[in-house]
């Protein structure tokens, strides 16, 4: 495994993209006093997860994100990667090539990602651990280390030791489980707490369990004498829609009945309808026919009277001629 490239952005005085290629060997870093040398091991300690601003030569967490010059404005996050050969797989993920990213933004928004994918800071930390690359690793020894480490308490000495013979997984977990026992006792003490408690309040509580079975035991009673009323209602439901489907039959069959009668006396009354017709056509002939008789009736009335007359006139001329006759 080696370190291949280190890519940094927005980190302390590296604003624009800077990317670092490191090929298998020494690299040297030269530069003038305050050039930003050391600002390239702080951004590799601060993306294997560095916690301390101390240890990275700032004061607060925003002091790493580029914070501007004269000639350029600042910018609002920070971002640095490292990028891994794993081919021989000491790190312990399935990738011949890892990438450990961290970000920062001024909001104080942050995030750490293997191979792109965001992970806790936990996962960095596991993933490094025992490599000797860690942040509190021998592998990153800065400005003034080797003698913090000789003229360190025999304690501290021994953690870099501990690192390099690649226990510290081993003691890490130790420590983790040692504090999952501690709170595993203080639960079981907790739970031997409510234990006392429960059985002081078992007495009552009992009383309270028969009374709730009792009420579960009605309840149920109560439940199935529903169930069999429901059933029983559905039975005579049932019969009563057979009652009234039959009737419904019934009356089905007396309306069509019915139906046929009124079908019938329709017919009739058309039949009537039209009889009547024809008799008030025959009646209004009838009555024409009376008119023109009174009328004839009164033209020889008049006729009659008319040559009765004419008789009268001829008889008084026949008296008149008999009697120039008789003269
Ligand atoms: P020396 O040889 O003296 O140790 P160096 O090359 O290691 O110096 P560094 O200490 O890495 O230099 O870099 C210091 C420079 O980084 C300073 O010029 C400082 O202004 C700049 N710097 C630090 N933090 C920031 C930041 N947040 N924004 C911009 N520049 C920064």
């Amino acid at each position: 495994m080696y370190l291949k490239r280190l890519e940094l952005q927005g980190f302390k005085s590296f604003a624009e993209k800077t990317v670092l290629e490191f090929m298998p060997g020494i690299t040297s870093v030269i530069g003038p006093n305050g050039s930003g040398k050391s600002n390239i091991a702080d951004a590799i300690r601060w993306v294997l997860g560095e916690q301390s601003m101390k240890e990275l030569r700032g004061g607060k967490s925003v002091d790493i994100i580029f914070a501007g010059t004269q000639s350029r404005k600042s910018l609002g996050f920070a971002e640095v990667s490292l990028i891994f050969d794993n081919a021989d797989g000491k790190l312990p993920v399935p990738y011949e090539e890892v990438t450990v990213t961290r970000k920062l933004y001024r909001n104080g928004e942050t995030g750490y990602y293997i191979n792109k994918a965001q992970c806790r800071l936990k996962d960095i930390l596991e993933l490094f651990m025992d490599t000797g690359i860690g942040k509190d690793g021998y592998s990153i020894i800065g400005q003034g280390k080797i003698d913090e480490i000789l003229s360190n308490k025999s304690e501290d000495r021994r953690n870099v030791f501990e690192e390099a013979a690649g226990i510290v997984k081993y003691k890490t977990r130790k420590e983790e489980s040692e504090k999952k026992l501690e709170h595993t006792k203080l639960n079981v003490l907790r739970i031997n707490d409510i234990l006392t408690e429960i059985e002081t309040n078992l007495e009552p509580m009992k009383l309270q369990a028969d009374k709730a079975k009792k009420y579960l035991d009605l309840k149920q009673e109560l439940k199935n004498i529903e169930v069999g009323l429901f059933l029983h209602n559905i039975e005579k439901s049932k019969e009563d829609l057979s009652k009234a489907e039959e009737d419904m039959e019934i009356m089905q069959n007396t309306c069509n009945l019915e139906e046929g009668k009124l079908e019938k006396i329709k017919m009739q009354k058309e039949e009537l309808k039209e009889k009547m017709n024809a008799l008030m056509i025959q009646i209004e002939n009838t009555q024409n026919l009376g008119f023109t008789s009174q009328k004839d009736i009164e033209a020889l009335s008049s006729e009659i009277n008319v040559t009765k007359s004419k008789i009268q006139n001829n008889e008084e001329n026949k008296k008149r001629f008999q009697e120039k006759i008789e003269k």
